[in-house]
């Protein structure tokens, strides 16, 4: 696919900024005005919401469009609203809407996506498309597919954190990893943070701000209300016009790259010594597992299971020790271990079983 940018770049990311959802047209107008008076670049605003449960708020309709037609034209901010099937794409062109996003639970499913592409087949407008509420990046990568195959070249991700069974501070578990693999495989992808679904209360949204910043996206996503508490949906997640300024104020800029001889000739010396470390990890892992494989042959002829917890156990208890000395948190230990662990146990299956067909994992 070949991207061209939704927004053109500047010397800081690019900011997204409106309501959760249109209420009134006061409240969109009024919010606007702020937002365009701080310099933002888009405004958004949900005009259909998709809840959870019925019989909730859910978004003002199609009258909400022309509030976002007055914005334009009142403060020349250029407008983008969420839409989920064929009606809200030819509402929303209709409206003068600048820019189209597909929310988190149509990108979810393939049968929506294609109907919105469907839609928009043809039209020269840019679309945002979030990630799907599980995380999925295939099924995210699909529905940009979906977009671009509709002959939409302007095209922007969105993530905006993923669902989450469990404990976590976090309303969408963010799954950084996952938004930087889609940066890797489509790096003229321009992708935006929406920090507000991510963290669902205000008080982590500077943090998670810093953080898209740190890892070079390209804009920020952020619900902002007039009075928040009063929100008619999301109302914990969304700041004041002024509490937006004054976070946006305190994030640091970072840069993508700079020509400043001493920071490169620095990095490559840096650079160097990781690379070297790397392949020791990967030598020793290589040794590691040649291990697994004498001892898998030797199991085998004495005829006990590969399993052994106790041994596991041991391993694992001296492995956070060490690493808690070394300044490595008990997760990063555990996960390395776990797929260490799960490499070893998949060679010496493999020595301990070779004439048995692999039917599946
Ligand atoms: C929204 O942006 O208000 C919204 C509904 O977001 P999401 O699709 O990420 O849940
Ligand atoms: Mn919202």
């Amino acid at each position: 696919m070949d991207f061209k940018p939704v927004f053109t770049k500047k010397e800081r990311p690019v900011l997204i900024a409106g309501p959760c959802s249109a209420e009134t047209e006061e409240q969109v107008l009024a919010t606007a005005r702020a937002l365009a008076a701080q310099g933002v670049d888009l405004f958004r605003a949900g005009i259909w919401k998709p809840r959870t449960k019925p019989g909730g708020f859910e978004g003002v309709g199609t009258v909400g469009l022309k509030w976002l037609k007055k914005v334009k034209e009142e403060t020349g901010l250029p407008v983008t609203t969420e839409v989920a099937n064929t009606q809200h794409v030819f509402d929303a062109l209709k409206h003068g809407i600048d820019v189209l996003w597909v929310g988190a639970r149509t990108t979810v499913n393939p049968f929506s996506v294609q109907e919105v592409a469907d839609a928009i087949s043809g039209v020269d407008i840019p679309v945002m498309v979030k990630n799907p509420v599980n995380a999925d990046l295939k099924l995210w990568i699909g529905a940009i597919e979906r977009i671009y195959a509709a002959g939409i070249t302007r095209i922007a991700a969105i993530h905006r954190g993923f669902s989450f069974h469990g404990d976590t501070k976090y309303r969408n578990v963010p799954h950084w990893q996952l938004a930087l693999e889609l940066k890797r495989l489509f790096p003229d992808l321009q992708v935006i943070c929406d920090h507000s679904h991510i963290c669902g209360r205000r008080d982590l949204l500077a943090g998670v701000a810093q953080r898209a910043f740190d890892l070079d996206y390209d804009g920020l996503m952020t619900e902002v209300h007039p009075c928040p508490d009063e929100a008619w949906s999301d109302a914990a997640q969304q700041v004041t016009p002024f509490d937006y300024q004054e976070m946006v104020a305190h994030l640091n800029i970072r840069h993508s790259s700079t020509t400043d001889a001493g920071y490169l000739q620095t990095m490559e010396h840096l650079r160097h010594q990781i690379d070297d470390i790397d392949e020791d990890l990967l030598n020793l892992l290589g040794a590691r597992m040649r291990l697994a494989d004498q001892i898998g042959e030797y199991k085998k002829a004495n005829n006990i299971s590969i399993f052994q917890p106790t041994r596991w156990n041991e391993i694992l208890e001296k492995a956070f020790e060490k690493g808690e000395e070394k300044g490595l948190s008990k997760g990063f230990v555990e996960t390395v271990l776990r797929a260490i662990h799960k490499e070893s146990i998949d060679h010496q299956a493999k020595v301990m079983n070779e004439e048995i067909v692999e039917v599946g994992n």
